[in-house]
């Protein structure tokens, strides 16, 4: 569970975020949905500890974590430009985040060093070629970003969080750089793996038929707050507001 208390956030005199509480829970798919500037990006940059709250807490399976580098609290941030290193191969891309992470003091010593880090290195292969089964890339493993196409660098953008076997996936807009038939079949893809996984995901996007058809729950966004958490299904029936109302387009 990571929960989310009294989270707020200005950037000079503009206040984005307002006192936000939220709960998620283990193994939800919650999309955070709203209009453009109304604090979704800045939120989940808050919770991957890539922005610091200015005031509110962020606990993570029941610790604090407000003073735990973005690299340590092992969540998977998954961006909308996927941040691959050109120059390596889809592989290798899989792999690195790991390999700079995990080497420890033993691993630096002239003996033990390249014995353990050859061990290391053989499960991590294996992790990188299961996570490219899930994720029907194997066949790309030996490419360079360069030679794919915009979905498969995103499964690969994907496959590099999972690798890291994150508490949390984190993805803002990951889908928007795709055409419009590729971006729906991502979707389906997307809602696939996480009932696969069973990991929390936590996605941002500004797309509500993205945030429908996708989300166990969503939090509708506006102007840096929340104004209605629940699952799909009951905010398109029952908004609870008439800017929910128009943003989701429910009926009523
Ligand atoms: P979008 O759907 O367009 O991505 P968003 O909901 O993700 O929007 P945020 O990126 O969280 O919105 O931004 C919320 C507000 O905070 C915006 O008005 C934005 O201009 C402002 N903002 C975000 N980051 C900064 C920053 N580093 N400095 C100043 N203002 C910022
Ligand atoms: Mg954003």
């Amino acid at each position: 569970t990571i929960t989310l208390t009294r989270i707020s956030k200005s950037f000079g005199a503009t206040r984005v975020l307002n006192d936000i509480d939220l709960d998620i829970q283990a193994g939800e798919f919650l999309t955070l949905v709203g209009p453009s500037g109304c604090g979704k990006s800045t939120l989940l940059r808050i919770l991957a500890g890539l922005e610091e709250p200015n005031t509110g807490e962020v606990r993570i399976d029941g610790r604090t974590v407000n003073a735990v580098r973005a690299a340590d609290r092992n969540l998977a941030m998954v961006f909308q430009s996927y941040a691959l290193y050109p120059h390596l191969t889809v592989a290798e891309n899989m792999m690195t985040p790991l390999r700079l992470r995990d080497l420890s003091w033993r691993e630096r010593l002239p003996v033990a060093g390249p014995l353990l880090a050859r061990a290391k290195h053989k499960s991590l292969r294996a992790q990188v070629e299961e996570t490219a089964r899930i994720l029907e890339i194997e066949p790309l493993l030996q490419r360079k970003p360069g030679q794919l196409s915009g979905g498969q660098r995103q499964r690969v953008a994907l496959g590099r969080a999972m690798v890291r076997k994150p508490v949390a996936f984190l993805m803002d807009e990951p889908l928007s750089n795709l055409d419009a038939a590729l971006r729906v079949h991502m979707r389906s893809e997307l809602a696939e793996l996480h009932s696969d996984l069973g990991t929390t995901f936590v996605y941002v996007t500004h797309d509500q038929a993205e945030a429908l058809t996708m989300s166990t729950r969503m939090a509708v966004m506006m102007d840096g707050d929340i104004l209605q958490l629940d699952s799909p299904q009951a905010i398109y029936e029952n908004p609870s507001d008439i800017r929910v109302a128009q943003f989701i387009g429910s009926p009523k």
